[in-house]
């Protein structure tokens, strides 16, 4: 060997001990960013008689409709009869407003009118259940049925959990002689799983009051058991942000005619090779915004050697984003997703089509916006044989990214450590869509988080818009606490 290759060699040795003492060092010195806070002080004096009127609650069948015309008016204002019964003290105090039709709008003034209010958001509707899954039920969705320790029914864990446990808050606070020194609202639109037209208008009214709120907390992220992979403890995730959402429609012009005498590609292919350029043309994966604030909260409660690898995402990012792209909720984490979702195109099997399109459906991850989906797939279908268009329909703009660093965060971050002293709590991205996008430009703190024990072992995550959905008696007896802590720590003296 030359002395010059031996040089090498050693250079190429020294250089690689030094990475791995690198990566040790920041592993080692990786500490935790949970914060120290004190044991929770409120107290669910009745969980039984909680539990037995969140039953009450889902023997209300507040379905929500596509159809505005369409909605059965009739179980919302026996629902509201029924809060109204229920909770006197509420009621009485928070003089509640209907808003579009069935919303509900509850304002508790607060002592001190100059701090920012607290608004805290659920919804009354659930989605229907499917005929055909009727038998697969261990209880009926819509009896309100309490046995072996579980409250059964639709809408159990999506959302009269929150509704029906800021109620019980509110009430037993007010009971309990508790004063708000900031206002404290409660917004309960009525068409969340539909159109979230309620929330549009709440949101506008409050616009018009000029109010601007320390904190909105609405339902999303929860506190999750086996489902985060690397982390032993249970995870309580809080939605920074959502996706937004866009359908476009690919629309391909054909000749017609008699498929006899076919050129050599009709409108139907031309479509299906857009199609898969499309397809194999993803947005970019980003593993910034909400995901770094995740991994950065999460990487020091983990083990080795996934605290290894999540201390040195400088050099390991690549392997993280592997892992993350091969599963398809961990995918939609990080970047805006391309689903072709619809195709129509030709009437008869021996005449060429003289149109055929597709419709496709994307989440738009935050940081990006509608016009770079539309410019990434002008260039991805790359043919000007291809019309890209809008679909006509609902569609949004990502909202932006809440604070971690503000006052309204860090009620939230505290509040959830003292009601799920067993979690780590780690900011996240809520995939799904919820109505607090209605309130955009309200606050800078807007989190999605439902005081919610979802069990890997137990499929619960299936069990949301699925089949025998329920929640423990134990757990809403947490979701009712979480509420009066939360009302507590920020409101109160
Ligand atoms: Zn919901």
């Amino acid at each position: 060997m030359t002395d010059l290759i031996k040089r090498i060699l050693l250079g190429l040795g020294v250089a690689l001990a030094l990475v791995v003492v690198v990566l040790l060092v920041r592993t080692m010195t990786a500490s935790s960013r949970q914060v120290p806070v004190t044991p929770q002080t409120v107290v669910v004096s009745d969980p039984d008689g909680a539990a037995q009127r969140l039953a009450e609650a889902v023997r209300f069948r507040t379905i929500a409709s596509v159809d505005p015309a369409a909605l059965d008016p009739a179980p919302f204002a026996a629902f509201h009869a029924w809060i109204q019964q229920t909770y006197p003290g509420l009621s009485g105090v928070l003089r509640p407003e209907l808003v579009a039709g069935q919303s509900l709008l509850y304002t508790w003034k607060g002592l001190d009118p100059s701090l920012p209010p607290l608004l805290l958001l659920a919804h009354q509707d659930v989605v229907p259940v499917e005929e055909s899954t009727l038998s697969d039920w261990e209880q009926p969705p819509f009896d309100g049925v309490v046995a072996d320790g579980w409250i059964w029914g639709r809408g159990t864990m999506d959302d009269k959990v929150s509704l029906v446990g800021i109620l019980e808050a509110v009430e037993a606070l007010w009971r309990a002689g508790f004063q708000p020194q900031r206002t404290v609202l409660l917004a309960f639109g009525h068409d969340e799983e539909v159109a979230g037209a309620g929330a549009r208008a709440m949101a506008a009214l409050l616009k018009e009051r000029g109010l601007r709120f320390q904190l909105i907390l609405d339902e999303g992220l929860a506190v999750t058991h086996g489902i985060v992979p690397g982390l032993d403890q249970p995870a309580a995730l809080i939605g920074l942000a959502e996706k937004g959402y866009l359908s476009l429609e690919l629309v391909v012009a054909g000749q017609g005619g008699h498929s006899s005498m076919p050129p050599a590609h009709t409108a139907v292919g031309v479509l299906a090779e857009a199609i898969t350029r499309l397809e194999a043309h993803p947005m970019p994966a980003h593993m910034d915004g909400p995901m770094s604030g995740m991994f950065a909260a999460l990487g020091p409660e983990m083990g080795f050697p996934n605290k290894l690898v999540f201390s040195n995402l400088w050099l390991l990012g690549g392997v993280v984003r592997g892992k993350l792209e091969a599963g398809q909720s961990t995918n939609a984490s990080i970047r805006t997703t391309t689903a072709v979702t619809m195709i129509q195109g030709g009437v008869k099997e021996n005449v060429l089509p003289q149109e055929a399109i597709a419709t496709v459906n994307f989440r738009i991850l935050p940081g990006e916006t509608i016009e770079d989906v539309l410019r990434h797939v002008e260039s991805a279908v790359d043919d000007n044989r291809v019309t890209i268009r809008m679909r006509p329909g609902f569609r949004s703009e990502p909202p932006a990214v809440s604070s971690t660093t503000s006052p309204g965060w860090a009620v939230l971050e505290r509040t959830v450590r003292q009601s799920f002293p067993d979690a780590v709590v780690a900011p996240g991205l809520s995939v799904g869509a919820t109505d607090a996008r209605a309130y955009a430009g309200l606050s800078d703190s807007i989190y999605r988080f439902s005081p919610l024990r979802l069990h890997k072992d137990t499929h619960d995550t299936g069990r949301l818009h699925g089949t025998n959905e329920r929640i423990s008696v134990a757990n809403f007896t947490e979701a009712v606490q979480f509420y009066g802590q939360l009302i507590t720590n920020a409101a109160g003296p």
